[in-house]
C-alpha cells in the first residue's frame, strides 16, 4: 500500500511559468527595430524582417550535431529575413548585430521578479524544488544563468542535454531519481499543455497546475490539468487544497 506523505516536491517548468520569456522577447525585437532604423534599411520593411525572424525562430529545429551551434543558427535567419528585402545591398555584419542585439537585451530583459524568487524562496523551505526546462542546451544555461536562479532549486535538468524533451516520460524520470522522489510526490507546474501537463500526466505526478495567464479557455481535445491558476504567484492556493485532500 502506498503511503499518502503528502507533497515533497515540486517541478517547475521556466519560461513562461517563472520567468516572462515573452515579454523579453517583445522588448528584444523592439531594440532590434531601432537598430535597423539607424541603419539604411527602410523602416517600411523593419516590421517584416523581425517577423520572418520570429516565424524562423517558431518553426527552428536545431541538431547540435550537424556542428552548428545555435548562435549560428539564429544568425543565419536574420541573414535569411534580412536578405528577403535587402538583397545584394545586405551588410554582411548586420545579420549578426541583429542576432547579438536581439539575444543579449532578450537574456538582459529575463529576471525572476522579486514577488516569484521569494516564493521560491519560501517553497524551498518545505519543499524540494526542480527546474525542468525544454530547449537547446547552450540556450536555456544561458538564461537560467542569466535569472540566477539555481540555487533555488534542488536538481535543475534542461532537455536538450537529455535524449528526449518534455511530455517524454524517460526526462521526468531522470528528475525522480536524481531528487530521490517518486512520482506521486511531485506536482508539475508550467504554462505549456502540451509538455508540461501532459508530461505530468504521463509521468504520473500527483498533480499538474497550468499556468494560464492570458485565461485562455482549454483547446478541444486538449489534455485536462488539474488545477489551472493565472499566476504562479496563485500556487500557493493549489498547495493548501491539495493538503485537504
Ligand atoms: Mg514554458
Amino acid at each position: 500500500m502506498m503511503e499518502n506523505r503528502g507533497v515533497l516536491s515540486i517541478i517547475f517548468d521556466l519560461d513562461n511559468t517563472l520567468v516572462d520569456t515573452a515579454g523579453a522577447g517583445r522588448i528584444a525585437i523592439q531594440k532590434v527595430y531601432e537598430l535597423l532604423k539607424s541603419t539604411h534599411v527602410q523602416e517600411n520593411h523593419i516590421t517584416d524582417i523581425c517577423n520572418c525572424f520570429l516565424l524562423k525562430l517558431l518553426h527552428e529545429s536545431f541538431d547540435p550535431s550537424e556542428g552548428k551551434t545555435i548562435d549560428d543558427v539564429r544568425i543565419h535567419h536574420w541573414y535569411e529575413a534580412l536578405q528577403e528585402t535587402q538583397g545584394t545591398d545586405l551588410d554582411p555584419d548586420l545579420p549578426s548585430s541583429c542576432y547579438y542585439r536581439w539575444k543579449n537585451t532578450r537574456l538582459q530583459a529575463l529576471t525572476l521578479s522579486p514577488e516569484v524568487r521569494s516564493l521560491l524562496e519560501e517553497l524551498q523551505k518545505n519543499y524540494k524544488l526542480l527546474l525542468l526546462t525544454n530547449g537547446d542546451t547552450q540556450t536555456q544555461w544561458e538564461k537560467i544563468e542569466a535569472v540566477r536562479c539555481e540555487g533555488l532549486f534542488s536538481v535543475v535538468v534542461v532537455g536538450g542535454d537529455h535524449p528526449e524533451q518534455k511530455p517524454a516520460r524517460s526526462i521526468f524520470t531522470h528528475c525522480f531519481e536524481s531528487a530521490g522522489v517518486r512520482p506521486h510526490d511531485c506536482i508539475m507546474v508550467g504554462d505549456s499543455l502540451s509538455t508540461d501537463i501532459q508530461g505530468g500526466i504521463n509521468a504520473g505526478v500527483r498533480a499538474t497546475v497550468w499556468i494560464n495567464s492570458d485565461c485562455k479557455s482549454l483547446p478541444q481535445g486538449s489534455v485536462t490539468p488539474d488545477y489551472t491558476v493565472p499566476s504562479v504567484l496563485k500556487l500557493n492556493d493549489v498547495l493548501a487544497e491539495l493538503m485537504l485532500k
